[in-house]
């Protein structure tokens, strides 16, 4: 009873996972070949040594792929870069809303994506 069933907010994951091991799947930027310089600039920045917008002056991209942990569907970029904290674990507490990860040191938020 009690009325309005109170939408609590305490959302601690009942169940943490192990982030999986992703490779660096990464291809040449096909919109600046490569090179990482300027590509989604106008005319009127083309006398400055611009990055490629789309890169990030890299020259690489992500062959962007979603990873599912935990009943959730995650970036595999996303998943790399949190690869790199230190016992890394993440809790999904449904599989279309922010998932929480945690490591030696710290935790946060990370947004998972949308099922198709
Ligand atoms: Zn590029």
């Amino acid at each position: 009873m009690g009325g309005s069933s109170a939408k609590h907010f305490d959302k601690t994951p009942r169940i943490w996972h192990e982030v999986p091991e992703v490779g660096v799947e990464q291809s040449h930027c096909k919109p600046c070949k490569g090179t990482g310089k300027r590509y989604i600039y106008p005319e009127w920045v083309s006398g400055l040594d611009a990055d490629c917008g789309y890169c990030n002056g890299s020259g690489k991209v992500w062959d962007k792929k979603s990873i599912e942990v935990g009943g959730a569907l995650f970036f595999n970029s996303h998943l790399f870069l949190l690869k790199n904290l230190p016992g890394v674990e993440i809790g999904v507490f449904h599989p279309t809303d922010v998932a929480r990860f945690r490591f030696d040191g710290g935790d946060g938020l990370s947004t998972s994506l949308p099922r198709q």
